[in-house]
């Protein structure tokens, strides 16, 4: 296992410093389509509030599947067929600062992810786990409640997230670490909650025939990349499996099938 603060987000940054200022960030894409020749990327620009249009010979779509298959105009048999099959849950994640460290109690030492036996959240990860330095000092929590389906939720778990107010999820945050922690409530200065209505694809046997991902690359030389016409798709919900590896796999994939 191997950990570090600010989790993926550290990655993310480090993929994209090379890039300078050739990386556009806040648009929103709202429409992809082929054309004579090349490929059209309208976007709404969060700056200046107006729609650009980008074009280009080739275009990668990194996009979720149930995003693309929304903007993408026509979308391909293969982008609907995967749309059709990924279904995501929805997860809570809060994040709790702490000012202090807490309280070393006797029994097995905290890990990086600690799960609270039969609670419904998936626990918790320590920002500081891995940290070299060993000064006993306050940290960052980041606690998780996946929402379903599962055998706890099996309700509408995006419902709930739009609609529970944030002192819901903060009181039952506060009592399941409690459990471990009973010192945690008084050290605890900020908790930050992110709902995310589609967190991750939820995987399951047979999701990946189902997709059909594996069946589009012409030739050996483009194994593994999803391509149609004009369009390369990579995404990790195209592995069916929400990880980093797998997003970075098929982002490279995509990336190599044009070079
Ligand atoms: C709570 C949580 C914890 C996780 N923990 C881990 C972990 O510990 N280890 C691990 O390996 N993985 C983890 N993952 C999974 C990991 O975050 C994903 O697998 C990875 O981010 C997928 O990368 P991606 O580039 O395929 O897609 P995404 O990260 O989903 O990137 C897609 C991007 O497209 C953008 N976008 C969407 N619509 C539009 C639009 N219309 N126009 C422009 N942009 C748009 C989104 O804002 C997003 O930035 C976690 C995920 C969650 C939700």
């Amino acid at each position: 296992m191997l950990t570090w603060p600010e989790g993926n987000g550290w990655l993310t940054k480090q993929l994209a410093a090379p890039l300078g200022e050739r990386l556009r960030t806040g648009q929103v894409v709202v429409r992809i389509a082929e054309v004579r020749g090349g490929v059209e990327v309208d976007a709404w620009d969060a700056a200046s509030q107006s729609l650009v249009r980008w074009q280009a010979a080739h275009c990668i779509v990194a996009l979720p599947v149930f995003v693309a298959a929304r903007v993408v105009e026509n979308a391909p048999a293969v982008l609907a067929h995967a749309a059709a099959h990924v279904r995501h849950a929805p997860w809570l994640v809060a994040n709790v600062h702490l000012r202090g460290p807490l309280v070393d109690r006797p029994g097995a030492a905290p890990s990086w992810d600690n799960v609270v036996y039969g609670t419904r959240g998936l626990g918790y990860v320590d920002a500081r786990h891995q940290t070299l330095d060993p000064t006993p000092r306050g940290t960052v929590l980041s606690w998780y409640r996946p929402l379903g389906p599962s055998r706890y939720d099996e309700g509408d778990g995006r419902r709930l997230l739009l609609e529970r107010p944030w002192t819901g999820w903060r009181d039952d945050l506060l009592a399941e670490l409690s459990v471990p922690h009973p010192d945690l409530p008084a050290l605890a200065t900020r908790i930050e909650i992110t709902r995310y209505g589609h967190a991750m694809a939820i995987p399951r046997p047979g999701l990946l025939a189902q997709i059909g991902s594996q069946r589009t690359a012409p030739d050996d030389a483009h194994r593994g990349s999803v391509i149609a016409g004009r369009l390369s798709f990579a995404h990790a919900d195209w592995s069916g499996y929400s990880i980093f590896e797998e997003a970075f796999t098929r982002g490279h994939v995509a990336g190599a099938s044009l070079a």
